[in-house]
């Protein structure tokens, strides 16, 4: 496995479980202690984990836990657990408010309403809920998380961008993002 890889790898964990321990990843990859050490080092020095004592835990999530008073049904377009770190939240005019398990699911939503007053994402490498028209999307990074192609939502399209050169995809505001969906949905139903 080529190192930018295994980085991909362990950062999806990361993001999916919270925190990973430098023992299981050389473990799980066959690889010495101090390459997992200088991976983790990798990820900490771009700003997209924390390396602590051990191995390495996701950046702290600034804000509010959108899954709180979420609907137990899951997500309201596939029905996958929702997850604080890919939330996305449409508050609709009649007052419903709709919850997805990722921005692939949340543009999928949004493109399907008319009626969406406002629409929020959590930023992928900070939790923070952002508006959905000032985000970045990289949309079809080599990243499996939720739904494919997956998408990730950024607050700063310095970051998305520095994300990009790591991970591939192509950085898109809301409605590019929204016609590349549905270019590829309409390519691989
Ligand atoms: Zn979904
Ligand atoms: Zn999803």
């Amino acid at each position: 496995m080529l190192t930018e890889e295994r980085r991909q790898h362990i950062l999806a964990q990361i993001q999916a479980a919270g925190k990973v321990q430098a023992a299981h990843l050389a473990a799980h990859f066959g690889v010495s202690r101090m390459t997992i050490h200088r991976d983790l080092a990798y990820l900490h020095a771009r700003g997209w984990a924390r390396k602590v004592f051990g191995g390495a835990v996701a950046m702290e999530t600034e804000s509010v836990e959108p899954a709180a008073g979420a609907p137990a049904g899951g997500c309201a377009m596939c029905g996958a657990r929702l997850r604080q770190r890919t939330a996305f939240v449409l508050q609709c005019a009649d007052g419903a408010r709709l919850h997805a398990c990722c921005p692939h699911c949340g543009l999928m939503l949004l493109a399907g309403r008319g009626d969406v007053v406002s629409a929020l994402a959590a930023d992928f490498l900070h939790g923070r809920m952002i508006n959905v028209r000032d985000a970045a999307f990289l949309v079809g990074p080599e990243l499996s998380l939720c739904c494919a192609p997956t998408i990730l939502c950024f607050a700063s399209r310095a970051e998305g961008e520095r994300f990009r050169q790591g991970f591939g995809g192509d950085l898109l505001d809301h409605l590019q993002a929204q016609a590349s969906l549905q270019q590829s949905m309409a390519l691989h139903p």
